[in-house]
């Protein structure tokens, strides 16, 4: 088996997913949540939580369900999942939300610029970047709407994969958000191609 690559807290990844392999997602320490984005490797579609939520009927994404392209293409299938509890409403963190959010002043790590970087390494023009698969982050809806994080409910070392259901290019951010992992330091994660 590949050995895992790490990814170091608040930083990004990006790689490619022939059509039939399989991405691990892995939470080394427990507790930490990530960004994935999906596009074809031509950049003509992207994931989309919109369709994605409209074939499933539901928000909440696991095992079997399908991640799906705006062009209503399934892009990938969610084949394990120890969690159980994603987030896919959410945008990505950005600078402007540290500002507003966190009263940075400077820069901050964010997974937005993870996430462009990465797709951009991998010749992909990402902006506007659309709505990331949050894995491992934990939102809870409320009867009325109201949205709250909890902390990940992933344990150290567990992990989803995910199989390709195309030819992929894949980024993924560690997310630095402390409000959305736990509410101390952010760690790694890791991913592994089967
Ligand atoms: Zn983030």
């Amino acid at each position: 088996m590949a050995h895992p690559t790490m990814i170091p807290a608040g930083q990004g990844a990006g790689l490619r997913l022939r059509r039939g392999e399989q991405i691990r997602l892995i939470d080394p320490n427990g507790g930490q949540s990530g960004d994935l984005l999906a596009f074809t490797d031509d950049g003509a579609q992207r994931l989309s939580n919109g369709r994605t939520f409209d074939y499933n009927g539901k928000v909440y994404l696991s095992t079997g369900d399908v991640l799906w392209s705006d062009r209503s293409e399934p892009m990938l299938t969610i084949v394990v999942d120890e969690v159980g509890r994603h987030d896919f409403l959410y945008a990505s963190c950005s600078i402007e939300m540290y500002r507003m959010q966190y009263g940075a002043t400077g820069y901050h790590a964010n997974c937005h610029d993870n996430l462009c970087a990465a797709l951009r390494q991998q010749g992909i023009e990402p902006e506007p970047l659309p709505t990331a698969f949050n894995f491992f982050m934990n939102v809870e809806i409320a009867a009325d709407g109201r949205l709250t994080f909890a902390p990940p409910r992933s344990r150290a070392g567990d992990s989803m994969i995910l199989r390709a259901e195309m030819d992929l290019v894949i980024a993924l951010s560690a997310c630095p958000a402390s409000t959305c992992n736990g509410g101390g330091t952010t760690g790694p994660l890791a991913f592994e191609v089967l």
